[in-house]
């Protein structure tokens, strides 16, 4: 049995024009399940023909189109033919490119010999904007390799190697990144006091703040550097991812400021920015929003520190026999921590910080060497505790209250922000090593792409 496949192209003036472009054979009686219907190869064959074909017919008519001089109506007369390349997801396809001297009556004297090249102009990349958009979105969800393979596997696209995956998502990256800074200087200010105050508390903007490791390729100074992931939550704003190198970026605030600008904040509003204690993130939030920004210290980082306590304390109460000098009051400072904490005391905190260490290092001496260690650890976890809590004073809050009224008090929602941009791209399990510069734009396109606003945008870029 043969199937033969023809494209009937129709102009609008209703010339139809008819080209065979492929013939499948079979078997007439078929013997086995693997010889029914379409194959892979067959179909990419047919997708590549009818791409070339309808692409070709689309060139040719716009050339002829732009043949006509725009002022008199009079034909152009050709100067040469050229061809010129397009990638496509549907293969890569050759078009003429025809040259056309400029019509007599635009052409003065001394510019004779001037030609144009209509299809050069259409013809603006060397890819169309689907395959960019495609290879991008790839090359961010998965390892250039792999997203090669995955578009070679599936379509009769070329080149699809990993080199032009990784050079399209950069390219994507950029643009991305550029109109990040455009967002970023575009934002509006508040004027109107009663809105500031309105906007107050009600629907400010929390941004999520945490930091990753990626392995540097080798060569780099560092074996690690760092990337800075986070997101914004808003009421009644979708969220929205963002992540950076900031050795890399060519504004590490506008980012943000785009970011927080997508949720409808304008300059002037407040902004709440929860982190782990590193001071350069709430700063970046600041150089981001150049106005107020109430930084929260995040709870879960504070609590684990809280838990070291803790455990040592544990530890003391269950060595058998138990240590002489354990006092109850001692005790009951380091239960009463958590809860001190919890509800925004963290001077009362401090003061029992500063009660169980000075009596632990009392009570070193006249006890057995097991017990000791442990009373020198209990002291070193309080004066570590203290120490954060006195860093991080200004980003202390009541966060019992906090959290009754519903509101985030842990940056856990941005370490899975970290998970889904860094690790499970530049996981060290996958053996993965990156320059700043190619992690940081990676990390443009994952950002937009799990966000969802990835498709929308590149649509927009490409116009
Ligand atoms: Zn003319």
């Amino acid at each position: 049995m043969q199937w033969t496949v023809r494209l009937e192209a129709r102009t609008s003036a209703g010339e139809v024009t008819t080209t065979e472009l492929v013939t499948f054979s079979r078997p007439g009686v078929v013997s086995t399940l693997a010889e029914i219907g379409l194959m892979l190869a067959e179909t990419k064959t047919l997708l590549a023909k009818l791409q070339a074909s309808m692409l070709c017919g689309q060139v040719a008519a716009y050339a002829a189109h732009h043949r006509v001089c725009a002022a008199c109506g009079v034909l152009q007369p050709l100067k040469d033919r050229r061809t010129r390349r397009l990638q496509t997801l549907f293969g890569t396809v050759e078009v003429e490119a025809p040259r056309f001297k400029v019509c007599r009556c635009r052409q003065p004297v001394p510019l004779a010999g001037v030609t144009v090249s209509p299809v050069g102009r259409l013809l603006t990349a060397r890819c169309t904007p689907e395959l960019e958009r495609v290879q991008a979105e790839l090359g961010a969800r998965t390892s250039f390799r792999d997203g090669a393979r995955i578009l070679e596997a599936l379509l009769p696209v070329s080149p699809a190697n990993h080199e032009s995956l990784r050079n399209r998502t950069h390219a994507v990256a950029l643009r991305l990144e550029a109109a990040g800074r455009q967002a970023a200087a575009e934002v509006t200010a508040v004027r109107d006091d009663t809105a500031k105050a309105a906007a107050v508390d009600a629907g400010r903007p929390v941004v999520m703040l945490d930091g990753a490791y990626i392995r540097a390729v080798p060569g780099h100074q560092v074996r690690n550097f760092e990337a800075v992931c986070g997101k914004v939550e808003r009421e009644g704003h979708p969220t929205r991812r963002f992540a950076l190198v900031r050795s890399v970026a060519e504004q590490p605030h506008a980012l943000l400021r785009a970011a927080l600008q997508g949720q409808g904040w304008r300059e002037g509003d407040a902004v709440t920015a929860i982190s782990d204690g590193d001071p350069a993130l709430p700063a970046l939030v600041r150089s981001a929003t150049a106005g107020p920004v109430e930084p929260i210290l995040d709870w879960f980082h504070l609590s684990m520190r809280v838990h070291h306590v803790e455990q040592v304390m544990r530890g003391l109460c269950a060595l058998e026999p138990p240590p002489l000098v354990l006092p109850d009051h001692a005790q009951i400072d380091v239960e009463r921590l958590r809860s001190l904490l919890w509800n925004g005391h963290h001077e009362k905190a401090c003061e029992a910080l500063g009660r169980i260490a000075s009596w632990a290092k009392d009570a070193v001496m006249p006890n057995e060497p097991a017990a000791e260690a442990k009373f020198r650890r209990l002291a070193a976890r309080c004066a570590e505790l203290r120490s954060y809590i006195e860093t991080n004073e200004g980003a202390l809050i009541d966060y019992g209250q906090r959290s009754r009224a519903g509101k985030p008090i842990s940056t856990s929602r941005a370490e899975g922000t970290v998970n889904q941009l860094v690790n499970a791209r530049m996981n060290k399990r996958r053996q993965m090593r990156w320059s700043p510069r190619g992690a940081h734009r990676v990390l443009q396109v994952r950002a937009a792409v799990l966000d969802g606003r990835f498709r929308q945008q590149a649509i927009q870029l490409a116009a």
